[in-house]
């Protein structure tokens, strides 16, 4: 077979290179000043509220991208498009979430459903995502409502 060595090739080789060898150069800097970094990061964060700020959104971030990646295997564009496709509402109760939402999924496949406010989440818990346990309560519901309302029982020890 024939090597492509054409400029356009070439041109991107030597990018390749180049990029690899600052790469190199930045890597042998950090390990060679190793302290003095860690000091002058110290004291920035130390000094520099808006540094701090930045660093704690970073970390933030990450940590919810780890926790989405490893509980339901979901990346943070994964949950953002979720969220956008829910309109920013929880998929049961429809209003606008005004807490970090929660990841509804399915406890036996672990496929993720939806994203849900603590209360609808919460709601459906204590349901053990039963249907037929969730229907038994809309229907209890539903017959309490038409029901004309009964006198307070009392005790029979009262
Ligand atoms: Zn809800």
């Amino acid at each position: 077979m024939l090597s492509r060595g054409g400029p356009a090739e070439k041109q991107e080789s030597e990018d390749r290179e180049c990029r690899q060898r600052r790469r190199a150069s930045r890597r042998a800097y950090r390990i060679a000043h190793k302290r003095e970094i860690r000091e002058r990061l110290r004291l920035k964060w130390r000094t520099d509220p808006s540094y701090r700020e930045r660093q704690r959104a970073r970390r933030q971030k990450r940590q919810r991208e780890v926790h989405l990646k490893a509980d339901y295997g979901i990346s943070l564009e994964d949950y953002h498009a979720m969220l956008a496709r829910q309109g920013g509402a929880c998929a049961i109760c429809r209003r606008k979430f005004d807490q970090t939402p929660c990841v509804d999924h399915c406890h036996s496949s672990g496929k993720v459903r939806g994203l849900l406010c603590r209360k609808c989440n919460i709601g459906l818990g204590f349901c053990k995502d039963d249907l037929k346990l969730m229907r038994a309560a809309t229907a209890y519901l539903e017959s309490s409502q038409s029901a004309p309302p009964r006198a307070p029982s009392r005790c029979p020890g009262a």
